[in-house]
C-alpha cells in the first residue's frame, strides 16, 4: 500500500502553524506564550520578553531584480521589528541568520548590511549575532528580534470585548500595488532592456513595498497616553487575514466598514489604473506592516483626534462573525486570504 501523503497545500500556511502549536506542550514555567501571537512572552521577573523571528527567501518573498539588496536588509529588520510592536514592546537586539549563494559578492554582504544597519539605527536596536551559511539556490534571511514590554501593558492578540473600537494605523493597500508596479516595469524591462522604468508617478506605493516602516511612534504615544489596547496584531498579510486572526484569538465578531478604511490616494489611483478594486488590495495586500488594534469605548477620547488612526468598526459577538459593511451599505462576509505560499491555484 502506498504510504499516506498529504500535500502541504491542503493545510496552508497557518494549517501547518496550527498542526506544529498542537504539537506542542511547554515544560517551562517562564513560558508565558508560544506559538500563536506576534511574539512568544517569556517571563522575565518585573517584565516580558519578546521574541519574534522571520524569514525572508530570494524568489518567495523578493526579486532582486527590484528590491536593492540595502532595502532587503532594511525590511527584513522592520518586519521583525513590527511583530514586537504589535506586542506593544519596545524592541533591544536583533539576530541575523544568512544564507548566501556563491552569486553574492563581498560587496554585496555590505550593502545588505548597511540596510540592517540602518534599520537598527532607526528602531534603537542592536545586532547581537547570527549565523552565516552558503546557500544552494539564492539568498536567506532570517531575522530574530527579542524586545521587552510590560507585564501589565503587554497586548495579545486574544484580548479584544465585544463593544470595543477597531483602530489601524497608517494607510493600507499601498505596499501591494507598490509591487504591482514593480512586477509590471520588469516585464517591461524585460521586453525591452532599454526602457527605463517610470516610477516617478508611484513613489509612495513603491516605498511601501521596498521601505516600510514598524510603527514604534505609536508604540510610544500609546504608552505616554497610558492607553493599552485590549488586542493588537500588526499587517502583515492583509486586513482580512489579521482581523479573522483577533476574531479567532479574541473569540468574537467583528464589523467593519468598508468607507472607513484608510487608502492613501496614489494607492487608489493605482488600483484603478491597474484594474485592482483598492478595498480588495486593502483588506487582501498584505505587507503593510501597520498596526491593527482594538480599544476600549472609554479610551476613544484620548485618540479621537489622532492624525493618522482610523476608527474603522467594532467588536461584536462571536456568532455575528467577521463581516465588513461595504459602500453600498450591504453586508458582506470578511474571508482571509493572506499568503498561501503552498496554495494551488
Ligand atoms: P506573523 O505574521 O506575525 O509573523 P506568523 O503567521 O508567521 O506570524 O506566525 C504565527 C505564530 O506561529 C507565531 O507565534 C510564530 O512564532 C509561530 N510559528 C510560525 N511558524 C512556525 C514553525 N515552523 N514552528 C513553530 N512555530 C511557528
Ligand atoms: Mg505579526
Amino acid at each position: 500500500m502506498a504510504e499516506k501523503r498529504t500535500e502541504l497545500s491542503d493545510l496552508g500556511e497557518f494549517g501547518i502553524i496550527e498542526r506544529i502549536k498542537n504539537s506542542t506542550k511547554n515544560k517551562n514555567k517562564s513560558t508565558v506564550e508560544g506559538i500563536g501571537d506576534d511574539a512568544a512572552i517569556i517571563d522575565a521577573k518585573d517584565k516580558q520578553l519578546l521574541v519574534s523571528t522571520d524569514m525572508l527567501l530570494e524568489g518567495v518573498h523578493f526579486d532582486l531584480s527590484y528590491m536593492p539588496l540595502a532595502h532587503l536588509g532594511y525590511k527584513a529588520v522592520a518586519v521583525n521589528v513590527s511583530d514586537i510592536a504589535a506586542m506593544n514592546g519596545i524592541p533591544t537586539q536583533i539576530t541575523v541568520n544568512i544564507g548566501l549563494s556563491n552569486r553574492f559578492s563581498l560587496e554585496a554582504v555590505d550593502t545588505l548590511y548597511q540596510g540592517i544597519l540602518k534599520a537598527c539605527e532607526d528602531f534603537k536596536v542592536d545586532l547581537v549575532g547570527g549565523d552565516t551559511s552558503s546557500s544552494a539556490s539564492g539568498l536567506v534571511l532570517s531575522i530574530t528580534a527579542l524586545g521587552q514590554a510590560g507585564k501589565k501593558s503587554v497586548v495579545r492578540r486574544s484580548g479584544a470585548k465585544k463593544g470595543d473600537i477597531i483602530c489601524v494605523t497608517g494607510d493600507l493597500g499601498a505596499a501591494y500595488l507598490g509591487l504591482q508596479v514593480l512586477e509590471r516595469e520588469k516585464q517591461v524591462f524585460l521586453s525591452n532592456p532599454e526602457m527605463q522604468p517610470q516610477l516617478d508617478k508611484y513613489e509612495y506605493i513603491v516605498q511601501r513595498q521596498l521601505k516600510p516602516v514598524a510603527r514604534m511612534d505609536i508604540i510610544h504615544e500609546l504608552a505616554e497616553l497610558k492607553l493599552i489596547p485590549s488586542s493588537m496584531i500588526d499587517v502583515s498579510d492583509g486586513l482580512a487575514s489579521e482581523l479573522m486572526h483577533l476574531a479567532k484569538y479574541s473569540k468574537v465578531g467583528i464589523q467593519i466598514y468598508e468607507e472607513k478604511l484608510p487608502i492613501d490616494k496614489q494607492t487608489y489611483d493605482t488600483g484603478y489604473e491597474l484594474g485592482i478594486d483598492s478595498t480588495t488590495a486593502a483588506l487582501n495586500g498584505g505587507e503593510d506592516y501597520e498596526l491593527l488594534f482594538t480599544i476600549n469605548q472609554d479610551d476613544y477620547e484620548k485618540l479621537k483626534n489622532h492624525a493618522d488612526i482610523h476608527f474603522i468598526g467594532y467588536v461584536k459577538e462571536f456568532s455575528e462573525g467577521c463581516k465588513m459593511v461595504t459602500k453600498q451599505e450591504n453586508l458582506i462576509d470578511i474571508k482571509a486570504q493572506g499568503w498561501n505560499h503552498y496554495k494551488k491555484d
